[in-house]
C-alpha cells in the first residue's frame, strides 16, 4: 500500500530515482535505462530506521538531503529542499514512537534498544 510518492525525483548513489513510502517500507525505484534493462528498487523497512536527520546542503543552489541511519546501514539521499522537506515530513508521523523503545549509549551515543544490556556499537554496559 503505498502512502506517499515524492513529486520530483531524488538523488541516491548518483542516480535518479521515483520515492515512494508504504505502510511497512521506504524504497525508490529506477526503471531500467537503456543500458541496464533490470530495475533498481532499493527498499528499507520503516522499523529498521534507527535515525533520521534532515539537512541543507550547497551554497548556491542548495539541497536538501536525509541522513537515514538503519539497523544495517546509513543512506542519504537528496534532491530538493521542497521534495526532502516532505518526504522528511512524512516519514516523521512514522517514526513517532514511544520513547521507552530507545535509550541512549552514554559513551557513543547511539541509540540502543531499551532492551539491550550492553551498547552493540561500543560494547560498554548501559545504565538504566
Ligand atoms: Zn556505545
Amino acid at each position: 500500500m503505498i502512502l506517499y510518492n515524492s513529486p520530483t525525483k531524488i538523488e541516491y548513489q548518483d542516480n535518479y530515482f521515483d520515492f515512494y513510502l508504504t505502510d511497512q517500507r521506504l524504497m525508490w525505484y529506477k526503471r531500467g535505462g537503456f543500458f541496464s534493462k533490470s530495475d533498481t528498487v532499493i527498499a528499507e523497512r520503516i522499523d529498521t530506521i534507527l535515525e533520521i536527520k534532515y539537512e541543507e546542503r550547497g551554497f548556491l543552489t542548495k539541497k536538501g538531503a536525509i541522513h537515514l541511519v538503519t539497523s544495517r546501514k546509513t543512506l542519504d539521499i537528496t534532491s530538493s529542499i521542497e521534495t526532502i522537506k516532505a518526504i522528511y515530513q512524512q516519514l516523521q508521523t512514522f517514526l513517532i514512537e514511544p520513547p521507552s523503545q530507545v535509550k541512549t549509549c552514554q559513551f557513543c551515543s547511539k541509540n540502543m534498544d531499551v532492551e539491550a544490556r550492553f551498547c552493540s556499537h561500543c560494547g560498554n554496559e548501559l545504565s538504566e
